[in-house]
């Protein structure tokens, strides 16, 4: 039996039957059986479908939330700010049927143009930081463009992902269009992603998966599309309004627990200014409030499993330089502090590895391209911010970092209608924004005859 747990009481939510590889075939039977009716769904009418289902997201938030709060033990406020952005993901989507739009291509000898295809049945793995809504930045795209889909949620987190695949249904989307498989990742995923049926797999989560998911794919040439993890740095230049980018600090370091793809775990700052962002950071971690994910107000809660903060923990021996700590509870649940280390060295294994948890590490830097080679001295790729008030430096610095999105004097990381993914091990793709479609459709490109006598060419 599968007992999901909630990470702010350690106590049992439910239990589930888990799924076996035998269910993970018959989901993908089902996801083909309904893929030639749901392509040939007509364009509008599809919108409609879907702006149907987008409405019925936005009616049941206030529920969803809470069951995502509950299972994932993120603050209520957060989790109503997720759950907004699924329906509005779904919203964003829905207009795109008919915007699927081809080119025609000047060629000799006839007309020559190209259509965007649905690839079939395609299986998303979501892990369980936002499990509805980085599963919705698949599902909204996959269905928009004709696919059928089998979302495999992580097993901490499958409440919310079962709800929708309720929700969907009785929002009128044909059945066998939505299949939710509830299963372990090494054997449910894993036939997921080997499964010749399965035309394509968007993944999110560890790198080590990312890399044995990419492997297994090649075995049937599938697809593949990986959102992974990062080590993206906050650059805060002495020029910058330091109270504003160190107010800003803590939500991009400890924001869900630290359990965040694009969490600023490493801050870089000039060190001229070094002494001044410190103090004002010290005072705005420390007002965190850290608590009950059910009350209004909290705006940090637990770690996802015990587990977990073994790993979190294991960034923070004893003899880590730790400038200070913000609160946490006592008792059950999975807490851990938030945690600020300094000065620390990019080639620190703090500064080199993900933590995925509320543990920043400050480093400072001399100079703008002591900067950048900071930023840039890491596998990963994912987002990144740069603090100054000198707007062409801004622009500089953001051309130079590599990465897949960076804000200027904001931590802001998605929205809806932009692109959103990573460089260099961070991933391969993009979510979100118009592109996301290139990545669930394949490129036909017809050659139409208008000549009468043509032998061929
Ligand atoms: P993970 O193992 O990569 O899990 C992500 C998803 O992949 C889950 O649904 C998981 O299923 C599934 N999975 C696991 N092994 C698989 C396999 N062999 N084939 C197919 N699917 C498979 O991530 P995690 O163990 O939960 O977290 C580990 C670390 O990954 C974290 O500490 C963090 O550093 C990183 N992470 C990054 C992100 C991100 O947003 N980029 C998200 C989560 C975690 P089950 O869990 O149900 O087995
Ligand atoms: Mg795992």
């Amino acid at each position: 039996m599968l007992e999901v747990v909630n990470p702010a009481t350690g106590r049992m939510l439910r239990g589930l039957e888990p799924a076996t590889v035998a269910d993970a075939d018959a989901a993908v039977a089902r996801a083909k059986a309904a893929f030639p009716k749901w392509r040939a769904v007509e364009p509008a009418e599809r919108s409609r479908m879907l702006r149907r289902l987008a409405d019925a997201l936005d009616r049941e938030r206030e529920s969803l939330a809470q069951l995502e709060s509950r299972n994932t033990g993120k603050p209520i406020s957060d989790a109503r700010g997720e759950m907004g952005m699924v329906a509005e993901t779904f919203h964003y989507y829905a207009g795109m049927p008919e915007r699927n739009l081809g080119e025609t291509i000047p060629v000799s000898g006839g007309i020559d143009m190209t259509f965007r295809e649905p690839l079939g049945v395609v299986a998303l793995i979501v892990p369980w930081n936002f499990p509805l809504t980085i599963a919705s930045w698949k599902m909204a795209p996959a269905l928009a463009a004709g696919n059928t889909l089998v979302l495999k949620p992580a097993e901490l987190t499958p409440l919310s992902a079962i709800e929708f695949d309720r929700i969907a249904l009785e929002a009128g989307l044909p059945e066998g269009v939505v299949n939710v498989v509830v299963g372990p990742g090494r054997t449910v995923g894993q036939r997921l992603v080997e499964h010749e049926d399965v035309a394509k797999v968007a993944f999110t989560g560890s790198t080590e998966v990312g890399r044995g998911i990419m492997a297994a794919a090649s075995k049937t040439i599938k697809r593949v599309t990986l959102e992974l993890g990062g080590k993206s740095a906050n650059i805060v230049f002495a020029d910058a309004d330091l109270e504003r980018a160190a107010a800003a600090a803590p939500p991009a370091f400890l924001g869900n627990a630290g359990q965040d793809c694009c969490a600023r775990s490493r801050i870089l700052v000039e060190r001229s200014a070094m002494d001044e962002f410190m103090s004002h950071f010290e005072r705005a971690v420390k007002a965190v409030r850290v608590g009950d994910p059910a009350s209004e107000k909290t705006e940090m809660g637990p770690l996802i499993s015990a587990s977990h903060r073994e790993k979190v923990a294991s960034f923070v021996p004893e003899d880590a330089p730790v400038a200070f700590r913000g609160a946490a509870p006592e008792g059950p649940g999975f807490w851990f502090p938030p945690t600020v280390l300094a000065p620390v060295s990019n080639s620190d294994r703090v500064a080199r590895e993900e933590v995925f948890g509320p543990v920043v590490a400050v480093i400072p830097f001399k100079d703008e391209d002591d900067a950048v080679r900071l930023a840039n001295e890491t596998v990963y790729g994912l987002s990144g911010s740069v603090w100054t008030t000198n707007g062409a430096k801004a622009l500089r610095v953001a051309r130079a970092v590599e990465t897949g999105v960076l804000s200027v004097n904001s931590n802001t990381s998605v929205r809806v209608a932009t692109p959103f993914g990573g460089f260099k091990q961070s991933g391969i793709g993009r979510e979100l924004g118009p592109r996301a479609l290139e990545h669930y459709t394949e490129v036909k490109n017809v050659y139409f005859s208008t000549e009468e006598d043509q032998v061929g060419r």
